[in-house]
């Protein structure tokens, strides 16, 4: 295409007829500098003026208005929600209602990369005291022992990029494995830090990795920010709930006598489900016809300082076992359906598998959603609303939606207009899509020929994934395919793991596709993978890389604050993470 360089736009030259007023007063509205050569005409269809979502603050003399909100529950969800309300809206006053004789389910470990902008950009916890307390390590995708390769594959969360080349990789060795650099990376066991000289250098801001955590530390720590930030802590047992109406809360009873009465109820209660499932009988919708486990057993296993930088998803005789990487040990988690296996027949398998795992703890789950997350004056967040099962790390990720959700979107007063059905609609769907998801890594499964595992590849209901699955069949990567046609399927694609996600598992899997045509010759790929290569060699396994992060603080601030990284401001704004 022949591009105009040099002759002036049609817009300089209209605008050099304007008086010298009038042409200084476009410049300013465009952003034209006085000495550029042209005006920036793409800017006549810009945004210019500055709005400012403001979260609603009552008045004083609001009769409705609303100021003191519980959060029940103090696990996971439950911090996480009373920290976000104190500190985007510090004019409420939180109360966090946890009963001590009931614990919090202490999974939930692994995550995905969107917890580090959230925790240090929406939150604002201080980086350097999280890894002091917290004690993270690095997640950079999920190695799956899953499907035909005896290897099984990485999926990295840099699998948007290919930056290697997912056709050259499959034509190289048959599967994608080195499609991108940090699946080199994560095959490698290395982490993109590296040694020079006697500085350190971090390529971590190019590559989106997560955090593995200590669920009891996490927890723990949580409390602590949540008592910097104001939010009271109630030790009590809920006994019941007293409503004054279908949708609506008015006190909750303790078992020592009190009566606890709030504007606003957050239902953080796990899967008890205490306000919108017990009190409200908010109708269930279980996703158990695609996802066929409901327990998991769980232990530690040491793993002699080798930090893998990933988690590990490990086909079993029936369902998966999980591998977080900890600083002092692996925890595992064998999850499995209860109707195919008992917990003791799991249990033995585990041991089997890992020798010398720890004493097994047993954990119940159902997998699906409430009709709404969000009813009157109580929205639900975490397992009391939905849960698919551990795979992929959903958990958290959904908890930091709805908060993100309710923040955003909660009322400054009762008689404020209300837009909960959108924000009900819109979490609903975001579960709704990782059901099918998931569904999708259990009917391809092929790795083990057991009666689980045959069930369900017999049985798994996808169907809500098949209109994407009719178009893998017919070309992939789905995202380099037509933008129109990669417009209609990325509606079926779950949040945040996107297309890239769901084909990485199909490719990874060998699901059956056409592979779109490789418009170079073979070597330019085998070139790309050498030259990664390079960096694969020179980079740090994840303990050392760690230490570094540790010895060198700059290595965070550069994560978190360079414009180029993946998780500056820059990437948080606009996803209303600031
Ligand atoms: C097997 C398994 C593995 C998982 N792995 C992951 C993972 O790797 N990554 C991930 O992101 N997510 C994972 N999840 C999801 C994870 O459980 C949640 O993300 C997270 O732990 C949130 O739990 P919660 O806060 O909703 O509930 P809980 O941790 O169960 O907390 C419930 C709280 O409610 C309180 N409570 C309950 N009833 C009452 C009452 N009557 N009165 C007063 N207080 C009450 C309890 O005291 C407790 O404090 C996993 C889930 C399961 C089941």
């Amino acid at each position: 295409m022949k591009m105009n360089a040099g002759r002036p736009s049609a817009l300089d030259e209209l605008v050099q007829t304007f008086s010298d007023d009038e042409s200084a007063a476009v410049r300013e509205w465009l952003g034209g500098a006085a000495d550029a050569p042209q005006l920036p005409g793409i800017s006549l269809r810009s945004n210019h003026e500055p709005l400012v979502e403001m979260l609603p603050r009552p008045a004083v003399d609001d009769q409705k208005a609303i100021r003191r909100v519980a959060v029940v529950g103090g696990g996971t969800a439950g911090y996480l929600t009373a920290i976000a309300l104190r500190t985007k809206r510090p004019w409420l006053e939180v109360s966090l209602i946890e009963s001590p004789s009931i614990p919090i389910i202490g999974v939930g470990e692994a995550t995905v990369p969107g917890i580090v902008i959230f925790l240090h950009h929406y939150l604002g916890i201080d980086v350097e005291d999280f890894y002091r307390q917290v004690r993270p390590t690095w997640k950079q995708g999920i190695r799956f022992e899953w499907g035909p390769r005896p290897d099984g594959f990485m999926a990295p969360f840099d699998w948007d990029s290919n930056s290697i080349g997912t056709a050259g990789a499959v034509d190289a060795g048959g599967g994608i494995d080195g499609y991108t650099l940090q699946s080199l990376l994560m095959s490698a066991e290395r982490a993109p830090v590296f040694d020079v000289g006697d500085r350190h250098l971090s390529l971590m801001k190019y590559l989106p990795f997560a955090y593995h955590l200590d669920n009891a530390r996490f927890v723990s720590y949580l409390a602590d920010i949540a008592k910097q930030r104001g939010v009271q802590h109630v030790e009590a047992k809920i006994e019941d709930v007293a409503l004054s109406g279908d949708d609506w809360v008015d006190h909750l009873h303790t078992t020592d006598g009190r009566k606890l009465s709030y504007d606003f109820y957050v239902d953080c209660s796990g899967f008890r489900s205490m306000l919108l499932g017990k009190a409200f009988r908010t109708p269930f919708h279980s996703y158990a016809s695609s996802l066929f486990t409901d327990s998991a057993v769980t232990g530690n296993v040491g793993h002699g300082g080798n930090l893998k930088p990933y988690t590990s998803a490990i086909t079993m005789n029936s369902g998966w076992c999980w591998d977080i990487p900890t600083p002092q040990d692996d925890h595992l988690g064998y999850v499995y359906s209860s109707n195919a296996i008992s917990d003791d027949q799991a249990a033995a398998e585990l041991a089997a598998r890992f020798p010398g795992v720890s004493e097994p703890r047993f954990v119940r789950f159902r997998v699906g959603r409430h009709e709404k997350a969000w009813r009157g004056n109580v929205m639900a967040i975490g397992n009391s609303y939905a849960f698919v099962e551990p795979l992929e790390s959903t958990g958290i990720l959904m908890i930091t939606s709805s908060v993100q959700a309710l923040v955003a979107s909660l009322p400054g007063s009762w008689a404020d207009p209300q837009c909960r059905d959108m924000v009900n609609v819109g979490l609903a769907n975001r579960w709704d899509a990782l059901r099918w998801f998931l569904s999708i890594h259990y009917r391809f499964n092929t790795r083990r020929d057991t009666p689980f595992w045959r069930e369900v590849r017999a049985n798994t209901d996808i169907s809500g994934a098949q209109p994407m699955l009719d178009m893998y069949a017919t070309g992939a990567p789905l995202r380099y395919r037509n933008p129109l046609l990669r417009t209609f399927v990325q509606g079926n694609a779950p949040t945040f793991y996107g297309l890239a996600g769901v084909e990485t598992i199909l490719l990874g899997q060998q699901v059956p596709t056409r592979l779109l045509h490789r418009a170079e010759p073979p070597a330019r790929w085998q070139a790309r993978r050498n030259a990664a290569d390079a960096f694969v060699r020179r980079a740090l396994p994840q303990l050392e890389a760690l230490s570094r992060f540790h010895d060198d603080p700059a290595l965070n601030q550069q994560l978190l604050f360079d414009a180029d990284s993946w998780a500056s401001p820059l990437r948080a704004e606009p996803i209303g993470m600031l």
